[in-house]
């Protein structure tokens, strides 16, 4: 029953948008969503810090870098997890320079996704998009585990001159608006996105990492490049000497409303690997086949080969994902190369609930998961439930902070 729910929902960005929105609302209630589950309530509720949780991971060494901004930040983990996977969302009010496509916020999604970050149209309408990122921060502060969260900026669709094509982007989220925004907040940190196919990539590569960004975040499904282009080697070269990780999401891409998989095949992430650059794979290639193989096997060979190849674990919990978080953690090329994410907000969806898990996990252990109302606690408990080992957490600071 639950795979073939999976199979479905995994379909699900191919049909009309009511049809897909019955559909989510009827998996909900199929699944039996608890009433306290994230989804039904606002991320911000789930303030119990008296329950006995993890116990704090060892601190990291501290750092010989100069920017305030990061080392202040990284105090502000208070001794918990950093996540390397959320998205924020903004439709350009309060001059954020955010764009959405007009079909993306027609879209079910749409709604979906606004009442994940906790708030409505009208509030990013009267407060500016910045607000996505006060919940986001005040998820972060009242969540029991997890201190940090690298919040990602999007680049769009380049044209052939080398300039942002707003008719084919679907989501833009600036970099400057984020840099700015992250550095007032608690807990966050800047994710650059930076689409290699700029007139300007390199200079813009060199001013987000001025502005302390921890990784570049890419789709390039959606922002249509591919990676394995050798037009690109000289912004990894750059990549690689600014120190800056590469974030790159394989696998099939179903949160937009239409995307070019086959750019993202892992395998394609060769190129960078090769030339030395630290390349995460998100989602570890779940889920998509490329070349007739399963892109959790292109990813996982890829772990195996490169000692810079790292994949993160975020979304392995999705509906359309079941059983692929312990698959990747039982195979050994993947030991001591995950990192945790989440990707939030799609971890507050009906997406995903630890009763998707009954048949992989204890019961008392998803319980647990389920009655924690802090999307990220949730996560976490959810995650460990599934076989999730603590070093698996406590690697995203080391990875990605290590040298800052
Ligand atoms: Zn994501």
């Amino acid at each position: 029953m639950i795979e073939s729910r999976s199979r479905l929902i995994e379909k699900i960005h191919g049909l009309p948008a009511e049809i897909g929105k019955l559909f989510v609302i009827l998996i909900t209630i199929l699944s039996g969503f608890p009433p306290h589950c994230h989804g039904i309530e606002s991320p911000l509720q789930g303030k119990d810090s008296s329950a006995k949780g993890l116990q704090s991971p060892s601190r990291y060494p501290q750092s010989s870098q100069s920017s305030q901004r990061v080392d202040w930040n990284r105090d502000s983990l208070r001794g918990k997890y950093l996540d390397c996977h959320v998205h924020t969302a903004g439709i350009g009010a309060g001059g954020s320079g955010c764009f959405l496509s007009s079909t993306l916020r027609r879209s079910y999604k749409f709604k979906i996704y606004l009442r994940a970050f906790g708030v409505t149209e009208q509030e990013l309408k009267d407060s500016g998009d910045a607000l996505v990122l006060d919940r986001i921060s005040a998820g972060i502060s009242a969540s029991k585990f997890v201190g940090g969260a690298v919040v990602l900026a999007m680049d769009g669709v380049i044209d052939a001159t080398g300039a942002l094509d707003t008719n084919r982007t679907q989501v833009y989220i600036p970099n400057e608006f984020l840099a700015k925004e992250t550095r007032k907040r608690p807990g966050l940190f800047f994710g650059a996105s930076v689409n290699p196919r700029r007139a300007d990539a390199l200079r813009v590569l060199d001013s987000v990492a001025a502005q302390g960004a921890v990784l570049v975040k890419w789709i390039p499904s959606i922002m249509r490049f591919d990676p394995a282009d050798s037009a690109n080697i000289p912004f990894y070269l750059e990549m690689k000497r600014l120190g800056l990780p590469l974030l790159s999401h394989t696998g099939k891409e179903s949160s937009f409303i239409d995307a070019e998989d086959s750019l993202c095949d892992p395998a394609r992430l060769e190129l960078p690997l090769r030339l030395g650059v630290t390349v995460i794979m998100a989602h570890c290639g779940v889920p998509g086949k490329n070349h007739g193989e399963p892109n959790v096997d292109r990813a996982i060979r890829l772990l195996g080969r490169y000692p810079n190849a790292y994949a993160d674990i975020s979304s392995l919990t999705q509906i359309n994902k079941l059983g692929f978080l312990g698959r990747v953690l039982s195979r050994p090329e993947a030991r001591g190369k995950l990192i945790y994410g989440s990707d939030f907000p799609l971890v507050n969806t009906p997406l995903v609930s630890p009763y998707y898990h009954v048949f992989r996990a204890h019961l008392t252990e998803l319980r647990q998961a389920a009655r924690e109302s802090n999307p990220w606690d949730q996560d976490v408990r959810l995650k460990q439930a599934l076989g999730a080992s603590r070093d698996i957490f406590e690697a995203t600071e080391k990875l990605l902070l290590k040298s800052k």
